[in-house]
């Protein structure tokens, strides 16, 4: 008994014994010359293998989370269809959501353009200072913006979650029961929800040596998080979304940015097997897609009704990114933004059916009212 506990014993510290060799041997050894910063090194590759540039989407696409500017004249029309015609990008979705006269401003604009089959809309909800009664105000005028011409809810921003406050001043919490009847009316309209919980759970956790999103944060911090006087943890936060989507399974979730799981993919098909009504789109996060070219493209093969192609920020430039990792295999491509991460990007070669599903079969299914026109038959 006793030899057995001291073999586990010598086990268990042959296991932990590399890794603390490894961080003895990068303490301890010192560069003969000053090392460079941070944000000095960039080291070229001289790796020389097929590349296979795509500057156009396979098929057309629909950009679920696009953030073009304001549509209300045609200066700003003309500039985002220009890009689109270029990419590829059969229609996108105007997701810096907008109510009253600001959506119906757009809705006609874009229709005297001549470009109501390229631009869909979705509103917004006004979550300040929610106390009693707030839910049927904020419910009303979802219903006015869909008798409008509003065709989804979003993008709902991160602050809900993470700062909104109620009338009370208290957190607004994502599953609280006031705004229950906002998310049945989505439910019963048949519009989506897309909603944007939390950030990259790096951004959740110690600004050290070791965390994978250092320089981001030290970038830019706003996006940290990790004060627990101010924010709950990442797992409470999405604990609590998930309390919401289990409140309002009639209501169709797009969650933003893959509802930041893409660093464990198994999470979200967890999330995705027990809501089927839950659906993730890829904006922002293909760092995390391309350095796992092989597995991404078994969980996308495997939920290929559940995933949407979406952007975030308007760079017509950044687009063909997401193309090469989505269509071709290729290897150890330059990404565009070095503060998200700091290796390369793989392509994952996915199938046509399921790029189709991506680009525009599931927006075409879950957002009402889709124009087709350009689409594939
Ligand atoms: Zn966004």
């Amino acid at each position: 008994m006793r030899v057995t506990r001291v073999l586990f014993l010598l086990s268990a510290l042959a296991l932990l014994l590399p890794t603390h060799s490894e961080a003895q041997f990068r303490r301890n050894t010192v560069p003969t010359i000053p090392p460079p910063t941070i944000t000095e090194y960039n080291p070229r590759s001289t790796l020389v293998v097929p590349e296979h540039e795509v500057p156009r989407a396979k098929f057309p696409a629909v950009d679920l989370h696009g953030h073009p500017p304001t549509l209300n004249n045609p200066q700003a029309i003309n500039l985002v269809i220009s890009a689109m015609d270029e990419l590829n990008l059969q229609v996108m979705v105007q997701a810096r959501g907008s109510s009253g006269e600001r959506l119906t401003s757009q809705i006609e604009a874009v229709r005297a353009a001549g470009y109501e089959d390229r631009f869909v809309f979705f509103t917004t909800l006004n979550l300040r200072n929610v106390g009693p009664g707030s839910g049927a105000r904020i419910a009303a005028q979802l219903e006015a913006d869909v008798a409008a011409g509003a065709v989804g809810i979003g993008e709902i921003g991160k602050s809900f979650g993470l700062g909104t406050r109620k009338a009370d001043g208290t957190r607004l919490q994502l599953d609280d029961p006031e705004l229950d009847i906002v998310w049945e009316t989505a439910g019963r309209l048949g519009i989506p929800v897309f909603i944007h919980t939390g950030d990259p759970s790096e951004f959740f956790r110690p600004l050290d040596l070791e965390n994978e999103r250092w320089l981001e944060m030290a970038l830019f911090p706003n996006r940290q998080f990790n004060d627990r006087s101010r924010f709950p943890t990442f797992e409470d936060l999405m604990a609590e979304r998930d309390r919401l989507l289990a409140k309002h399974t009639n209501t169709t979730w797009v969650l933003a940015h893959m509802s930041w799981y893409t660093q464990d993919l198994g999470k979200l098909g967890e999330l995705f097997d027990r809501f089927p009504n839950v659906h993730g789109e890829v904006g922002a996060v293909l760092y995390d897609l391309g350095r796992q070219p092989r597995f991404a493209r078994a969980f996308f093969e495997k939920y290929k009704d559940r995933i949407l192609f979406g952007k975030d920020s308007f760079q017509p430039d950044e687009y063909p990114y997401y193309w090469r990792v989505f269509e071709t295999e290729d290897e150890y491509f330059d990404y565009y933004r070095n503060y998200h991460a700091f290796w390369q990007l793989y392509g994952m070669g996915l199938p046509d059916d399921v790029l189709q599903a991506l680009y525009y079969g599931n927006a075409l299914r879950i957002i009402p009212n889709m124009p087709t026109a350009g689409f594939p038959g």
